[in-house]
């Protein structure tokens, strides 16, 4: 970042000057038209600006963000990847984006097609037998799948009002267990990162409705006991949820459905080809087996005589969980992305993202010491040494002092098991060069802090703004900045 940028922090408005103006619309006829009444009695308020001006207000501001497309971004649990350009092509295509949601069947027969085959293929990689792409985020989805567990045992006459989440499960998982209205019972992990099942025996019993598996869990291990957990758990009555939203780690690889889980979440946000952040759009796709397929959510695809049509007469479906055809594009852009990829070819997603956080995992293992010895999935789960902890460096001086080297910070303090956790997934898009030169980085930061920790405790030295006070920042932000 130069100094023009750094010092430049006035607003537009600071920045304006009386009759500085961009483009001149002079157009007597169209203020002509318009109705006395509903013009301006005054000059709106708008910083007066050249174009220039305001071209390179709005450029080095943009220059601020730190983003996918600018500087590597290995923000755990995120899976902040590439997404090709051609998936926003297609997803912006005029026949789709013109498309009126209250469209009729006939007329809207592309989009449902896409949406029909999309269920197919993504049941077809997962192992599952029928999907609903209508909920718009993965905590939606787990939402949603808890509702269809909730309805499957009150259509079978049971009570049950329990959900097992073990500690190493997405925080999204017991606030939706919570958010349906069940009681969460939440489990300790082994020292390796296991659900131990001894535990989850001792757990289980007539009350417990379903077990949130997220699969790898949030240290990035995939749950090796995995059948067992749904053996066990069906042998009880009760029913395993699988969060998939880290799928990227698994795809191609293993099918969910094959060692018995009976619902889970996909996060096409993740996955498949979404850029994300700053909270949307997402769309949270749910997998189910057969005998929840009939609980799904309103209206669903499907198809009768060559012809595709939204089917409402579902008599024990939970109902509708969002309007129209959910974030359309979205999965768009997750369709271009299933028909581009041929299944060794998801294979491959999945290696080279195990890969990646493999090698930034053993690489870095000796000065950031690792949650767990084992072999990471996705992504792993670091923390600062001892050494450096007695010179009273914390992980948010690391992550703040990245900023500087312009390396997005990674996740740090989640999962919250993890005393001071640095949690990293490079994803499966990024070179052996920006892994170089990250993990060179991490070890230039680790000398500073040896050397001369309170230039580490004071970082970022480079950035617009130092330490914020966070709280503080995200309830009363200043606009300013
Ligand atoms: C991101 C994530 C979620 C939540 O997804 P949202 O789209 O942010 O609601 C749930 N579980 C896991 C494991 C995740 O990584």
């Amino acid at each position: 970042m130069n100094d023009i940028m750094k010092f430049d922090n006035e607003l537009s408005i600071e920045k304006s000057r009386t009759g500085k103006r961009g483009l001149h619309f002079n157009c007597p006829s169209c203020q002509a038209n318009i109705p006395l009444e509903a013009a301006r009695k005054s000059e709106p308020k708008l910083p007066q600006l050249s174009e220039f001006d305001a071209v390179r207000h709005f450029t080095r501001l943009s220059k601020y963000n730190f983003s996918v497309d600018t500087h590597f971004y290995p923000l755990g649990s995120c899976t902040m990847k590439y997404n090709p350009r051609i998936n926003e092509e297609v997803s912006s295509l005029e026949g789709f984006t013109s498309l009126h949601p209250m469209s009729l069947d006939e007329n809207s027969q592309g989009t449902l097609e896409i949406i029909y085959d999309a269920h197919q293929r993504l049941c077809e990689l997962c192992g599952m037998d029928d999907a609903t792409l209508w909920p718009v985020a993965g905590a939606h989805g787990e939402y949603t799948g808890i509702l269809l567990a909730k309805k499957h045992f009150s259509v079978i006459g049971e009570e049950r009002d329990e959900i097992i989440v073990p500690d190493s499960a997405h925080g999204t998982n017991p606030a939706t267990a919570s958010m349906a209205g069940f009681k969460t019972i939440n489990i300790q992990s082994t020292p390796e990162g296991l659900l131990d099942i001894e535990t989850l025996k001792k757990h289980l019993n007539s009350k417990t409705a379903v077990i949130m598996m997220t699969v790898p869990n949030t240290l990035g291990i995939f749950e090796k006991n995995i059948k067992t957990i749904c053996e066990l758990s069906h042998k009880n009555g009760t029913l395993v949820y699988m969060d998939g939203a880290n799928l990227n780690a698994l795809i191609g690889l293993i099918k969910p459905g094959d060692f018995g889980i009976d619902m889970m979440h996909l996060n096409m946000h993740k996955t498949f080809s979404t850029p994300h952040g700053g909270g949307g759009p997402g769309a949270g796709g749910i997998l189910v087996k057969k005998k929840l397929s009939p609980y799904l959510p309103k209206p669903k695809v499907e198809k009768k005589d060559g012809k595709y049509f939204l089917n409402e007469n579902l008599p024990l479906s939970i109902g509708r969980i969002k309007s129209h055809f959910g974030n359309t594009q979205v999965l768009l852009r997750a369709y271009a992305y299933l028909l581009k990829h041929g299944p060794k070819e998801f294979a491959e997603i999945a290696e080279n993202a195990i890969l990646n956080a493999n090698y930034v995992k053993s690489a870095l293992e000796n000065l950031f010491p690792p949650y767990s010895k084992e072999y990471c999935m996705h992504e792993c789960v670091l923390a600062p040494s001892k050494e450096l902890a007695d010179k009273g460096i914390k992980t948010l001086d690391i992550a703040k002092r990245l900023l500087d080297y312009g390396f997005h910070a990674p996740t740090v303090y989640f999962p919250l098991i993890v005393h001071e956790a640095i949690m990293i997934e490079p994803t499966e898009t990024e070179s052996k060069e920006t892994l170089d030169s990250f993990i060179e980085t991490m070890r230039k930061i680790n000398e500073e802090a040896l050397n001369n920790p309170e230039f580490v405790k004071n970082a970022p030295h480079t950035m617009p703004v130092k330490r914020l006070d966070e709280v503080l920042a995200a309830r009363q932000p200043n606009i300013k900045w």
